[in-house]
């Protein structure tokens, strides 16, 4: 079998600059929260935010937590608002979404309130824990941040993806037939595989694995069953089985585990370290008194931030893995190389990213890499 040398198109200005918008948005939007929580705690608003909760709550210790979690999130949700927009806009700008205004408001009223929620729930839980056991809170609310995470990669596909987007089985009968035979072989059982309908808000195109156990399946947006051949998705279908028999996302989880016992035992650290020297005099020395959370977030956003170009490359390990799972259990390489390059063109995605970019913030290596790669495997494939 002779495989086609594939030339690499060069990336346009046009897709050079939308990156490069993106990227400049997902930054800033960050450092305005970072700033968001800095201020709070310098400024002493936290403690203001707090007294007003407990007034609210008739010093009910939870009911002032929730209204201080209320009232912190609509804050960080109207800082954040504007640049959203322009998100927003920069999709329809560059022709890869179909969402309306209306839509758009409705998704970020329920991501704002799906955030609120759980975010309450958490920082519940948190100070309810603190309260309760001073000494060991931070491992106990990791135990519980654990089980909260299981829980919701479980949840994700049949409650959560469900608010935004609808989903149905896959009703193309040859190609559910295919991917049965690929994980046959593979001696695993993908639960399902759900047409994920992405076109009502978007022009790009996407596949995806999720869930745990009994809601385990993988996902197709209609914008790729429309667009690609059946051999090219089944080359795409591969790759998401790949995930699965690498046992990615369980591997994922473990990462998580470890990283967020080190993560709880570092904020335990901070909090101490900073209240008994008084660095914020707005702030009572008590571990339970709730202004504090914005030092919380202080940790956590710096931990993961400086955690993150290792995240990305344990993520683009993954990646390689399942486009080589996916190589070695299709008939020929040229499907994936051919779906690889509409999904560039599709999404606007830069084949060959700067280097320094791709390793700091990419959790997929880039186009053009993985086209490479498959060319190379395919290569000392017929030599051997
Ligand atoms: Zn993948």
């Amino acid at each position: 079998m002779s495989t086609l040398v594939h030339p690499m198109p060069t990336d346009t200005p046009e897709v050079r600059r939308y990156n490069r918008i993106k990227r400049w948005l997902g930054i800033s939007d960050g450092v305005i929260g970072f700033a968001v929580l800095v201020l709070l705690l310098v400024t002493g608003w936290t403690a203001e935010l707090r007294d007003w909760a407990y007034r609210g709550a008739w010093q009910h210790y939870f009911l002032a937590i929730f209204l201080y979690v209320l009232m912190f999130s609509v804050l960080l949700k109207l800082i954040s608002l504007p640049l959203d927009y322009y998100g927003f806009r920069l999709e329809h700008q560059y022709n890869l979404s179909n969402q309306k205004l209306r839509s758009w408001l409705w998704d970020e009223t329920k991501g704002w309130l799906l955030g609120l929620v759980l975010g309450g729930i958490f920082v519940e839980i948190i100070y309810g824990v603190i309260r309760v056991a001073p000494q060991r809170w931070w491992i106990i609310a990791w135990a519980v941040f654990i089980g909260l995470t299981l829980l919701l990669a479980r949840l994700a596909p049949v409650v959560l993806f469900p608010i935004f987007y609808k989903f149905k089985p896959l009703e193309n009968d040859a190609l559910r037939d295919r991917l049965t035979r690929l994980s046959e072989r593979a001696g695993t059982r993908v639960r399902g595989v759900y047409e994920w309908n992405l076109s009502e808000k978007s022009k790009k195109a996407n596949a995806a694995l999720m869930g745990m156990g009994a809601t385990r399946r993988i996902i197709v947006a209609d914008t790729l069953l429309a667009g690609y051949s059946d051999d090219e998705i089944e080359a795409i279908l591969a790759h998401e089985l790949g995930h699965h028999v690498r046992k990615h996302i369980l591997k994922g989880i473990v990462v998580q585990v470890v990283i967020t016992f080190f993560g709880f035992w570092l904020t335990n650290q901070v909090l101490h370290f900073v209240l008994a020297r008084n660095w914020f005099p707005d702030l009572e020395a008590r571990l339970y008194d709730f202004a504090n959370l914005p030092l919380i977030l202080i940790v956590a956003t710096v931990l993961s931030l400086l955690l993150m170009p290792a995240m990305n490359a344990i993520s683009r390990k993954h990646e390689r893995e399942a486009d080589r799972y996916a190589w070695e259990n299709i008939s020929g390489i040229d499907p994936f190389i051919t779906s690889m390059q509409k999904l560039a063109d599709q999404n606007l995605a830069e084949r060959t990213p700067n280097k320094y970019v791709e390793w700091l913030f990419h959790s997929h290596p880039s186009i053009g890499r993985r086209v490479t790669a498959a060319e190379e495997w395919a290569k000392s494939r017929q030599s051997t």
